[in-house]
């Protein structure tokens, strides 16, 4: 089968090229080359651009503000943001919440919610994990209980990425303790600023706060807030979970950090040497090249095989399991190139290498988060053997 982009493709990629370089913000840009991580406002400030272009949630119908999108042209659109590099759409409004809403959600829910998860105006995070639950998630046991037109909501979430910058969070929580496990467990939009809610933070091993633990302590969140129904929110978790696969192998994220890494290469000298002079170095990025591509293909070729999208979730279980162990091979690639100067100098302007070092220990998660590796690799086992 053919695989390459069609030419209408091809001119949209051109498009978006135009688009991003003439409207992402600079500091933005150099931030992010350098290896940090985007600042809430960057997301913001970029998404809202988008967002005039209908491209902040590119595969939403028109109605909800989206462009209708279809998933290579998704894919390219990602890409480039990788290639730029720009902030990505933020993922749990756009990707996660979004759909769930349009499947699932009342239309008093979609048009209170929808406009503000793609204007960003509302940030949500994500509150499925709990301490014991996470890959096994329908054993989770925060709990609400109904109290007139109001759930009264006790326990805890962990690892909830952004819940110390956003407004709000989606949390699966158990409303009968009775029923099968997925077969008691709700899904309901929570303010943030409702009374009864502590959010701590979680430092990780690259020094930075993405990560929170959040209590819920006799916490009311109004019916209305329920989406779906009643104890069928596991049905939401599934469709939120298995709906992302365009760019779960985030080709255009390897290829951004692998030119970065040979452009480091090319400039750094050792004992009056140009590194990327060194054949068995050249032989690391030929080889990564070459799984870039081919990690591009099977990505093609899963959007484009009705019997692949079938196949899922092995499938996705490839495109995951590949695409994070490249990511993880690029980022330990620069963090060895960066060497001492990887490390970032807090307080410090310099962007020259920026945080590599810390990007490289925070890439570790990658195979954590998503459904981690060896959970993945089950899938793919379960697929192959049966
Ligand atoms: C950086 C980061 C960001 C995250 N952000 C969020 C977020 O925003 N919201 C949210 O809800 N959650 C978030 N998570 C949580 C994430 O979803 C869980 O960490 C993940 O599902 C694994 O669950 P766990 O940590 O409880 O590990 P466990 O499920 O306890 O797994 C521990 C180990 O056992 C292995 N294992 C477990 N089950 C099996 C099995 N059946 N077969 C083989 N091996 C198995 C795992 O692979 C792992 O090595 C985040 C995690 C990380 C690291």
């Amino acid at each position: 089968m053919d695989l390459d982009v069609t030419p209408a493709q091809q001119a949209f990629r051109e498009e978006v090229r135009a688009f991003v370089r003439d409207r992402l913000p600079s500091d933005i840009r150099e931030r992010l080359r350098a290896g940090h991580p985007p600042r809430k406002q960057d997301t913001v400030t970029w998404q809202r651009i988008l967002n005039e272009r209908g491209w902040a949630a590119p595969h939403w119908p028109r109605q909800f503000g989206g462009a209708e999108l279809g998933q290579m042209e998704r894919l390219i659109l990602l890409d480039e943001m990788y290639r730029a590099p720009a902030p990505l759409p933020q993922v749990f409004n756009v990707t996660m919440l979004g759909p769930v809403l349009m499947k699932f959600g009342t239309p008093a829910q979609c048009e209170y919610f929808l406009p503000k998860l793609a204007n960003l105006d509302l940030w949500f995070c994500q509150g499925f994990s709990e301490p014991g639950s996470g890959s096994d998630l329908a054993s989770l046991r925060t709990a609400a209980r109904r109290d007139g037109d109001q759930y009264v909501v006790n326990g805890q979430k962990i690892w909830t990425t952004t819940a110390h910058l956003a407004d709000w969070v989606f949390a699966l929580v158990r409303t009968n303790v009775e029923a099968r496990k997925q077969e008691g467990i709700s899904f309901l939009l929570i303010d943030l600023k409702s009374p009864g809610i502590t959010i701590r933070p979680i430092y990780s091993i690259d020094g930075e706060h993405h990560l929170n633990e959040v209590f819920f302590d006799e916490v009311r969140v109004p019916v209305d807030n329920l989406v779906g129904q009643e104890n069928r929110g596991w049905d939401c978790a599934k469709y939120l979970l298995g709906n992302e696969r365009t760019g779960i192998a985030n080709v255009g994220l390897c290829r951004e950090r692998l030119d970065l890494a040979r452009e480091m290469a090319s400039r750094t000298r050792e004992g009056g040497v140009c590194l990327l002079d060194d054949s068995k170095l050249r032989g690391e990025f030929a080889v990564l090249d070459a799984e870039i591509r081919a990690l591009e293909v099977t990505n093609y070729r899963f959007l484009l095989t009705p019997s692949a999208q079938q196949a899922l979730p092995a499938f996705a279980s490839v495109l995951k399991l590949k695409g994070v162990e490249l990511q993880q091979d690029i980022n330990t690639l620069l963090a060895r190139l960066a060497g001492p100067a990887g490390l970032e100098r807090r307080g410090s302007d310099d962007i020259v290498h920026g945080p590599l070092t810390p990007r490289y220990f925070y890439s570790r998660a990658a195979s954590i988060y998503g459904g981690t590796s060896e959970v993945q690799k089950d899938i793919l086992a379960k697929a192959v053997v049966g």
